[in-house]
């Protein structure tokens, strides 16, 4: 019998997806999930622990073929004990380092000549960071970026001018990143998929929509994205894979400027919300894909299987109760709905909504009004 252990580390709702693409595989899952982890449960074996705890980890660690990851937050001391007992890490303790630390990614960058927001950095005080980057020229507004444990645009503040610092009294972080405000055309992601023989894929480049730093909606295809911005988006991705050495899914958040050039935002090496259209829309979804390349099995197609597919997510505003549920279902047998099993808390992500359509706009209504009556922004 065919038998493939992995663990992942974290029981969050990519866990979860990973959970529910392994089992066609024969692929077996372990997971090291917190105790208040409940997407996960009667999906894998879950193990509960810390990630933070060597010992649980080279616990739950026993007797698998490779470990991937739900986040990118795994102590470098615990990563480097995994790999000094013998296990496989994918990706490597070298791509994680990139996707952990904002400041080391924009330092590597700028050493591969890689497009990016004009940026200044270090350890230190974030009002000097301020002062000595708008002596360069740059002008307000600016970003200021913590470099390490931020998501969703937790550690991000849009700063208008000088007043808006004080929006940072009594914040501590190793470092910061202070970047020229970028006035987007459009925020796009470019997905890759990569396994450790080399054999890469890339997705189509799709839109992604934030409000206050969370990711809200995805069209993909980019709508109005010319062939040759849509290439050059998926080269950059191919590129950043193979140079940080990625296996698995590699996700490269851009900034399409309003000339049509490319600046990179940001990476995650795991399956990512940018990405979750696939499970509906894509021959392979990112899931399966992420599962495949960290195991190094040949990957799965990743055409799309409609003209467009929208994502929008839904995040909590009221919990979701069974006869909203039933009115979804009903109002759009082709909305596909995904649950997290997740507690209710107010803007946490516990949901998303694929709808695939041959028109965006349609599609994207369709989604929307779904996410709304789950996430009780409409009654
Ligand atoms: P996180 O790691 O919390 O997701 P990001 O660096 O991706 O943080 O920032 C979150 C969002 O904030 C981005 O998706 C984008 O919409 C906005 N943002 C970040 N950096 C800039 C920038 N330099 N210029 C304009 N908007 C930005």
């Amino acid at each position: 019998m065919i038998s493939h252990k992995v663990l992942i580390i974290g029981g969050g709702q990519l866990a979860r997806m990973m959970a529910q693409a392994a089992p066609s595989l024969g692929i077996e899952l372990r997971v090291l999930a917190s105790p208040s982890d409940t997407s996960v449960v009667n999906l894998a074996e879950v193990v509960v622990g810390d990630y933070r705890n060597v010992n649980d980890v080279l616990q739950a660690a026993k007797g698998v073929d490779v470990i991937t990851f739900d986040h990118e937050h795994v102590p470098r001391a615990v990563l480097e004990e995994l790999l000094s007992a013998g296990h496989v890490l994918r990706p490597s303790l070298k791509g994680l380092e990139l996707v952990q630390d904002k400041l080391h990614l924009r330092e590597q960058l700028a050493k591969w000549g890689v497009p990016q927001p004009k940026w200044h950095g270090g350890p230190g005080n974030v009002r000097d960071m301020v002062r000595d980057f708008l002596r360069t020229g740059v002008a307000w507004p600016l970003v200021v970026k913590r470099s390490v444990g931020g998501y969703d645009g937790k550690g991000v503040w849009v700063l208008r001018d000088d007043s808006d610092l004080s929006s940072l009294d009594g914040v501590e972080s190793p470092g910061w990143v202070v970047e020229e405000f970028c006035e987007f055309r459009q925020e796009l992601s470019a997905q890759v998929a990569r396994s450790p023989h080399g054999q890469g894929l890339a997705y189509q480049v799709v839109q992604t929509t934030q409000v206050d730093g969370i990711c809200t909606n995805v069209i993909a295809p980019a709508p109005d994205l010319d062939e040759a911005t849509g290439i050059a988006a998926q080269r950059l991705a191919m590129e950043l894979a193979s140079k940080s050495e990625v296996t698995g899914m590699l996700a490269v958040e851009l900034f399409c400027m309003p000339d049509g050039q490319l600046l990179v935002n940001e990476l995650a090496m795991r399956p990512h919300n940018s990405g979750h259209w696939s499970i509906d829309g894509a021959v392979t979804s990112q899931f399966e894909n992420h599962l495949r390349a960290v195991l190094d099995l040949p990957l799965g197609s990743v055409k799309p299987t409609w003209p467009y597919t929208v994502m929008v997510n839904v995040l909590g505003v009221n919990p979701v109760d069974e006869s909203v549920l039933n009115h979804v279902l009903a109002h759009d047998p082709g909305a596909r709905v995904h649950i997290y099993g997740k507690e209710f808390k107010l803007g946490r992500k516990l949901a998303h909504v694929n709808v695939s359509d041959s028109d965006p706009s349609r599609a994207l209504a369709r989604a929307q009004h779904a996410a709304d009556r789950l996430s009780g922004t409409i009654r």
